[in-house]
């Protein structure tokens, strides 16, 4: 059943293992990388171990980034009073794309999801919470608009209340269903102005 090389069997398992690639892109994948150049592969392979080495979690927003503190943590003209809480970096990227937001991040790195077995405990709240011992004024919540997405702003606006601090959730601008990610610009800087109490 072996067609080709150990190696390229081994190739094309890893490859298959990535989100979105079936057997047959990875197949394509690794057919690919084996006719490139010698150079332009050990590049590929070293970024991928480079990344991995040097990228860390943002001590204060819990984003992917290569020193202690993110660069928009590090900012000093940021409104570090204000957090909006993402699911993932790309989020964070697809706001700071507007331009518009002066405040700062707090990414969860996923969603509670009780049919995957996600848990609150599975996702970056506890750092989230610990922030809020320091001055902050408002939370807006920027979760997904899919049935995760919700879950998790429920449960993180049930949390915060007690404290006092402002809780506010992105307007529905944003499609059901929807990675923010995916959303344009404009509709993106819509659902924050409306955001709304939560
Ligand atoms: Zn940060």
């Amino acid at each position: 059943m072996d067609y080709y090389s150990g190696y390229i069997n081994k190739l094309i398992e890893q490859l298959s293992r990535l989100p979105g690639i079936g057997a047959k892109t990875a197949q394509r994948l690794a057919f690919h990388i084996m006719s490139m150049p010698a150079e332009q592969a050990t590049q590929l392979a070293s970024a991928i171990t480079e990344a991995k080495d040097h990228v860390r979690y943002c001590k204060c927003c819990q984003t992917l980034t290569d020193s202690e503190l993110c660069p928009i943590c590090r900012d000093p003209k940021r409104n570090q009073k204000q957090i909006m809480v993402v699911e993932h970096p790309q989020d964070l990227a697809a706001y700071e794309k507007t331009g518009r937001y002066e405040g700062v991040y707090h990414v969860l790195h996923g969603a509670i999801s009780p049919m995957l077995g996600v848990g609150p405990d599975d996702i970056r709240l506890k750092e989230l919470m610990q922030r809020l011992q320091g001055d902050v004024e408002e939370v807006i919540i920027a979760t997904n608009s899919s049935l995760e997405g919700e879950t998790t702003a429920m449960y993180i606006s049930k949390l915060i209340k007690p404290t006092g601090i402002r809780v506010t959730r992105i307007a529905s601008g944003v499609p059901v269903g929807g990675d923010l990610e995916n959303i344009d610009e404009v509709t993106l800087l819509r659902a924050l102005e409306g955001r709304t109490e939560l």
